[in-house]
C-alpha cells in the first residue's frame, strides 16, 4: 500500500515538472513573453524593465496590444538628449491628449497601469471611469530638477511622464495637487494609483517625495527602482 502511494507521488511530481509551463499563468512566468492583455503578475515588472534593452521585442509587445502608436525615428538632440525607441501615442487605454511621445517601455507600462490600476480604482472609489488623463509632458532636454549640473533626467530621453490629474466620465476632475489631501475618496484613489504604479514603472515620485512633486506623479522607466 505504502509503495503504491509512493509510486503515485512520484508520478504526480513528474507530471507537474513536465507541465510546469502550463501550470504557471504567463504573468507569473518570467519565461513567457509579455502580453499587455494579461493582468499584472509576479513577473510583469521584470518583463517590462527588460524591454528597455530590447527595442524590437518592445515594438512587438505594443503591436500585439490594443494600443495605437507610430514609431518615431531614433535621433540625437545633442548632449544627453535623444529619442531612442520612442513612439507617438495615437490611442491608449485612456486618452492622453497632446500627441504624446514616450519610450516604448513607458508606453507599455502606461497601458497596463491605466487598465489594471487607474480604471479599477476610479470605479471603486469614485464610482466613475476616467475619460482623460492630464499630463505635464514627457520629453524635456534637461537634468534632474532642471539644474545646470547633475544626472540627466529620464525626461531627456522621453522615458518619463508627469501625470497631473484625471478627468472622469461624469465631468469631475481629480488633480494630484488638490486630491492628495482632498476628500477621503480622492485620497484613496490617488494612493491606489501611486502604489499600483510602483509595481509597473521603474521609478515613481509623488507629493510625499518633495515639494517639486506636489502637483504630479512622475512615472519613469529609468534604471533606478524608486517608489516615493
Ligand atoms: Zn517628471
Amino acid at each position: 500500500m505504502r509503495r503504491l502511494l509512493l509510486l503515485l507521488l512520484v508520478i504526480a511530481v513528474a507530471y507537474f515538472l513536465g507541465h510546469q509551463q502550463e501550470w504557471i499563468p504567463p504573468q507569473h512566468d518570467p519565461l513567457a513573453p509579455l502580453d499587455l492583455a494579461d493582468p499584472p503578475g509576479l513577473a510583469t515588472e521584470w518583463k517590462l524593465s527588460r524591454l528597455r534593452d530590447a527595442p524590437e521585442a518592445c515594438t512587438a509587445v505594443l503591436e500585439a496590444s490594443t494600443l495605437r502608436f507610430a514609431p518615431e525615428p531614433d535621433r540625437e538632440m545633442g548632449g544627453f538628449c535623444a529619442f531612442r525607441n520612442v513612439v507617438a501615442l495615437e490611442r491608449a487605454e485612456i486618452p492622453l491628449p497632446g500627441g504624446l511621445k514616450v519610450t516604448c517601455p513607458l508606453a507599455a507600462a502606461l497601458q497596463l497601469w491605466m487598465r489594471e490600476v487607474v480604471q479599477p480604482a476610479a470605479r471603486r472609489y469614485l464610482d466613475a471611469e476616467v475619460a482623460r488623463i492630464d499630463h505635464l509632458g514627457s520629453y524635456a532636454c534637461r537634468r534632474v530638477y532642471g539644474r545646470a549640473a547633475g544626472r540627466p533626467s529620464q525626461h531627456a530621453t522621453a522615458n518619463a511622464i508627469d501625470i497631473a490629474g484625471f478627468r472622469l466620465a461624469d465631468g469631475r476632475r481629480v488633480s494630484v495637487l488638490g486630491g492628495w489631501q482632498g476628500t477621503p475618496a480622492e485620497q484613496a484613489f490617488l494612493k491606489d494609483l501611486h502604489a499600483g504604479a510602483c509595481s509597473l514603472f521603474r521609478g515613481v515620485l509623488g507629493p510625499d517625495y518633495n515639494a517639486a512633486h506636489r502637483d504630479h506623479f512622475h512615472l519613469e522607466m529609468g534604471p533606478y527602482g524608486l517608489c516615493r
